[in-house]
This record gives C-alpha cells, structure tokens and sequence, in this order.
C-alpha cells in the first residue's frame, strides 16, 4: 500500500511537487494514494490529450486556449494533471484530488451539506476564485488552510489565518476534516 499518490515527473519536477504535497500531511497523502490519486506533469511541448485518455476522448480543447491551464484535475482519471509546477498549482490542483478522494470519486464538496451552507452564507471569499462554484471554493479554502501560495500572484496570500477570518464556517469544516478523515 503507498503512503503517497504517484508523481510521474522529471526529478527536478518531483521534488517541487512532492515538497507541496507534503504541506497536506501524511494523512491526507494516505488517503489520496488509497483513492488511487496520481499526479503527471507534462514534459516539455507535451499537450494535455498526449497524456489524457478522458481529454483525448471528450475533445476538450483545453490544449488549444490561447494559455492552456496551468493544471488540470480529471475525476474520472483520478489524476492530476500539471504543466506548472508551481506552489498555487499543485496545492489548488490536488486539492481538488483531495476532495474527489474524500467523496469516494464524486467530490465531497458537492455533496457534503455543510460546505454548501458556508458557501452560501460565505460574505467573503479567500480568492475571487473561490467564489465560481462549490468546488473552487473548497480547493482554494484548502490551498489557504495549507498556505501555498505563489510569490508573484496578483491575489491576496491564501493563509490559514486570513480564512480563519474571512471565512469560520469553512475553516472548521477543514479543521474537522484533518483531525478526523485525514488524520496523520
Ligand atoms: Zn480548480
């Protein structure tokens, strides 16, 4: 059994996305390697569909935007897929694997009632994104609670103390979470 989800990346690549992973704890990375959770960074000129079945098969043109995505998660691959391999990237991206292997392969975050009551009560959000759909809310509410942030961004910095503010309800959520679904 692994203790962590698979990295399939060049070294330099690896040791940038494992050093993100590990701000998640090791019961988070247990649970994402039982739920069969992997991550893929895409190597030099390689597309997305180069390494994605479901893409290649759902004709998805991510690869063809005028920026493709920084990173991708595809639930029905339970992969992440990555082209950046930076902090915000691999936080906001396996965040959303967490969530998937949280709800069993469905996310937790559209089903679980109480994330949807604190997105609904939520007056502030810890990022513009969080506040497109249930599921950017969690993730970006898990990027904050794990602090990966990118130097360079233009968004407010995503810490555990600025959600703890901004946002009670989903800061206790999360706290439940890692003391219970996704303890060390
Ligand atoms: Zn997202």
């Amino acid at each position: 059994m692994r203790n962590r989800p698979a990295v399939d990346a060049n070294p330099d690549a690896r040791a940038a996305i494992d050093a993100i992973l590990d701000r998640f704890g090791s019961g988070a990375l247990r649970v994402a390697a039982s739920a069969g959770i992997r991550l893929v960074h895409l190597r030099g000129s390689e597309a997305y569909r180069d390494r994605s079945r479901a893409l290649r098969r759902l004709a998805s043109g991510v690869d063809d935007w005028p920026v493709p995505p920084a990173g991708l998660f595809v639930v029905e691959e339970r992969t992440v897929y990555l082209r950046s391999t930076s902090p915000m990237t691999v936080a906001h991206e396996f965040a959303h694997a967490l969530d998937c292997a949280l709800g069993g392969g469905v996310y937790l975050s559209g089903v679980d009632p109480r994330v949807r009551r604190a997105f609904r009560a939520a007056r502030a959000f810890i990022t513009p994104y969080a506040a497109s759909g249930l599921d950017e809310y969690f993730a970006e509410s898990l990027r904050a609670w794990v602090e990966a942030n990118d130097p360079r961004s233009p968004w407010p910095r995503a810490t555990r103390a600025r959600l703890r503010a901004l946002d009670p309800a989903i800061s206790n959520i999360l706290e439940s979470i890692f003391a219970y679904d996704l303890a060390a």
